[in-house]
């Protein structure tokens, strides 16, 4: 016994070792993962109560050269940790702009696209760096009335906790530049109900995992209901994500959700297989 358990702790030695390599390794291909064209958008609808695509989530993907395609949640937590989210953050919103753009010829001015901001990005407002992301936002509705906007910022509570007041002026800039905020995944952390009410925020996303609840044995109905009530009353749309049956759906709209997001009604694709011939088109 006491063999074996020498054993594990070697293998535990060997396996901790193997994922720091994997992971220097990983952060060393970052370095040059914008340059070789290797990132790209997927765009995930979001529809109204109706079926209707008011908006879609831009989701990033990595194709690396030699692992193939690496989902974002690993390799986000690295880009955090070696600070070049600030740059992938970046490339995001320019791609994340120009998709808008090419979304409203298909869906109309109204379509929005929401992304998926670091708690970094927001949080030092004096680099340089940040300084770019909130012009890059700023600038797209420059010529646009408040509230009219095209992007909307999707953040997770960590933004809060990170003690810096930086992140959460921000915040209060985007919204006051027009700019709508989204608190993402919203439920699973320790302190939500604090920071939605002393934060205003546009949007709160209930966090899939009561999603899936909502028609199981360990039903989640009068958690989402509660939930999509006090958002309601704090003056918040809400939108339900990783809907996956139309029991769901129907439980979700029967409470008032505004907005529902999920495999149910599409997996996240690419802009040109959203796009369609149109894009072809304009290739050919
Ligand atoms: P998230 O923001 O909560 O995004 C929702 C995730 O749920 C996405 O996973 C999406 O593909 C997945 N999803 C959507 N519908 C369903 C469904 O019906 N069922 C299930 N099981 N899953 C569904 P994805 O694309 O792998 O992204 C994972 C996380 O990575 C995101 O979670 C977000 O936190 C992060 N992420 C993705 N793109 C970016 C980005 O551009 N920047 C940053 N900072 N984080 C990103
Ligand atoms: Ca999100
Ligand atoms: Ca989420
Ligand atoms: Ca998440």
């Amino acid at each position: 016994a006491k063999h074996a358990g020498r054993n594990q702790i070697k293998d535990f030695n060997v396996e901790l070792k193997y994922a720091l390599l994997e992971k220097i390794e990983l952060v060393k291909d970052l370095r040059n993962a914008i340059a070789n064209n290797e990132f790209h958008l997927v765009f995930q609808p979001i529809v109204n109560r109706f079926g209707k695509v008011v908006k879609f989530e831009a989701l990033i993907r990595w194709s690396h050269p030699t692992k193939g395609l690496i989902p974002p949640d690993q390799f986000i937590g690295y880009a955090e940790e070696s600070g070049q989210i600030i740059m992938i953050g970046e490339w995001v919103i320019l791609e994340a702009k120009m998709a808008l753009e090419k979304l409203k010829g298909l869906y109309g001015e109204e379509i929005q696209v929401s992304v998926n901001v670091s708690p970094l990005q927001l949080s030092n407002s004096q680099s340089d760096s940040t300084k770019l992301l909130y012009e890059l936002l700023t600038g797209v509705f420059s010529e646009s009335t408040p509230n009219k906007n095209g992007l909307i910022v999707e953040i997770t509570e960590n933004v809060f906790m990170s003690s810096e007041e930086g992140a959460q002026q921000q915040l209060l800039n985007f919204r006051k530049h027009g700019i709508q905020v989204a608190l993402d995944d919203f439920g699973t952390g320790y302190s939500s109900l604090a920071y939605i009410m002393n934060y205003q925020m546009d949007y709160l996303k209930i966090d899939k995992t009561f999603v899936s609840r909502l028609d199981g044995p360990e039903s989640s109905v009068s958690l989402c209901e509660g939930m999509i009530a006090m958002a309601h009353s704090l003056g918040m749309t809400v939108v339900a994500e990783g809907v996956e049956t139309s029991e769901q759906a129907a439980l979700l709209c029967e409470y008032g959700c505004d907005y529902l997001q999920g495999y149910y009604y599409s997996k996240p694709k690419r802009l040109d297989e959203i796009l369609g011939r149109e894009v072809d088109q304009n290739v050919t």
